[in-house]
């Protein structure tokens, strides 16, 4: 019995082992790593990076170690923009450490002059292959264009939502309010692709990254409920 419970207890070691030794499992992006990486590679980091995070076997970083690796200078693979909300922050999602992923950040995911030129800081000039407009489920701020939320200067943010709120048609007589969580998460798919669009509209620099096949721009939805990311 006691050399049974012995060899369990090897096996779960083994079985752990993976995990706690951390350097095998990722890697600190530099120039070189960055610069052989495609678009599609890029994203496919992400989603096996999000599978890891729903699995609950996000890689254990040495993240003091990658700070000191990345002070001399920085080589993320791709831009996140996301939403404000706590529930949905970009590194925790896709299981990234420091230097991975530049992230943007304002209540629902919607683009501005600000953003755009930081997006094109990351691309045009830091390299990134990979922009994600990121929305997600039971978005407060979606909510909040849906009821006509007016409140200081979150009144002028949420109006920039509106346009996808317009943009879902629903049977007459639909409750087109927060409490329609299945409408809420049509606006918030909507405004993301719409988000995609505007920031390729209003971007001609990496309007021309896209078509010369250095970057690609995709849209996606955060499940709270599951943590997990799908891709437009
Ligand atoms: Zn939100």
């Amino acid at each position: 019995m006691k050399n049974r419970l012995a060899g369990l207890m090897a096996v779960a070691v083994l079985a752990v082992a993976p995990f706690a030794v951390a350097d095998d499992d990722y890697r600190t992006f530099d120039q070189a790593s960055q610069s052989a990486l495609t678009p599609d590679e890029a994203l496919q980091l992400l989603i096996d990076g999000n599978a890891r995070f729903v699995a609950g076997e996000s890689i254990e970083r040495d993240l003091i170690e990658q700070q000191r690796e990345t002070a001399g200078g920085q080589y993320p693979f791709a831009v996140v923009l996301s939403c404000l909300d706590s529930r949905s922050a970009p590194e925790v999602v896709f299981d990234q450490g420091v230097g991975d992923i530049f992230v943007g950040r304002v209540a629902g995911n919607v683009v501005d002059t600000n953003l755009l030129g930081s997006f094109e800081f990351a691309t045009a000039a830091a390299g990134s292959k990979l922009i994600v407009v990121m929305g997600h489920t039971a978005c407060g701020a979606v909510m909040g264009a849906c009821d006509g939320v007016e409140v200081g200067n979150l009144t002028a943010l949420l109006d920039e939502i509106e346009p996808a709120i317009d943009a879902v048609s629903t049977p007459v007589g639909t409750d087109r309010s927060s409490a329609n969580a299945e409408f809420v998460n049509r606006v918030a798919e909507t405004n993301v692709r719409m988000q995609v669009n505007e920031l390729l509209r209003r971007s001609d620099v990496i309007r021309g990254l896209v078509e010369q096949g250095q970057v690609k721009v995709v849209g996606a939805i955060h499940d709270l409920a599951t943590g997990e990311v799908r891709f437009l």
